[in-house]
Parts: C-alpha cells; structure tokens; sequence
C-alpha cells in the first residue's frame, strides 16, 4: 500500500517536472513537447518522413483544434493542413509559428511564393 502510493506521488511529481519544463521552453502544458531522442531523429530523416511522425500528427491535430477546426483564412472546415509561418527547427515549433490552412488557401500561398524559391521545410 505504501509502496503504491509513492509511485503515485513519484509520476505526479513527473508530471509536474514535465509541465515545468515545457512552460520555460515555451510551450502549453498541453503541447507534445519533444524528448532529446526525438529531436536527434528528427534531424536525421526526411521531411516528409517527419511529417509522418507521431510527434508531428499530434502537433498538426493540436493547432487544428487550437484554429476551431476550419481554415484560418477562407473558414473552410475540408483538407486542412498546418502550415509554418515561421521554422526553427523539426520537433522545436511553437504554437505561434504555426497555422490552420485548407489545401486551397495554402496551395494559393505557396505558388505566389514559389518565384522566392523557398526551401522545402516552408512548402
Ligand atoms: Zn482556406
Ligand atoms: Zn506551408
């Protein structure tokens, strides 16, 4: 009985350390905030594979609920996608660098953009 419950204890006090953490990296208590090990293999593989990571659905699925759900430009609640309006690195985004588009308004965005010839993390 003791022994339960200063493991509760010991993963509340995780929690909390946890929670610590994030604030002072800037991020919300509830973001997916990346461990050292990720953020290693992040940098390691392609854009594309990152962005089918867990760590990367469950950020996109975040600034979606965070956006209502719809397009941020147009309203439209179909094909939505999250795009960075600022990068600082795979697995290192921030909420705010982060926005609700549908496939329409962003393909608009990054054809009027293309003759910049971005790099292809801003895509
Ligand atoms: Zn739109
Ligand atoms: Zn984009």
């Amino acid at each position: 009985m003791a022994i339960k419950h200063s493991r509760k204890r010991a993963r509340r006090w995780l929690l909390n350390e946890k929670r610590r953490e994030r604030r002072l990296n800037g991020y919300p208590d509830n973001w997916p905030a990346p461990s050292q090990k990720q953020l290693r293999i992040f940098g390691e593989v392609s854009y594309s594979f990152y962005l089918r990571t867990k760590y990367w659905r469950k950020v996109r699925s975040f600034i979606i609920r965070r956006d209502g759900n719809k397009c941020a430009c147009c309203g439209s609640a179909e094909k939505l996608e999250v795009h960075h309006k600022f990068y600082r690195g795979r697995g290192r985004e921030l909420p705010k660098d982060l926005v609700t588009w549908c496939s329409d308004c962003h393909g608009q965005h990054h054809d009027a953009e293309k003759e910049r010839n971005r790099p292809m993390w801003q895509r």
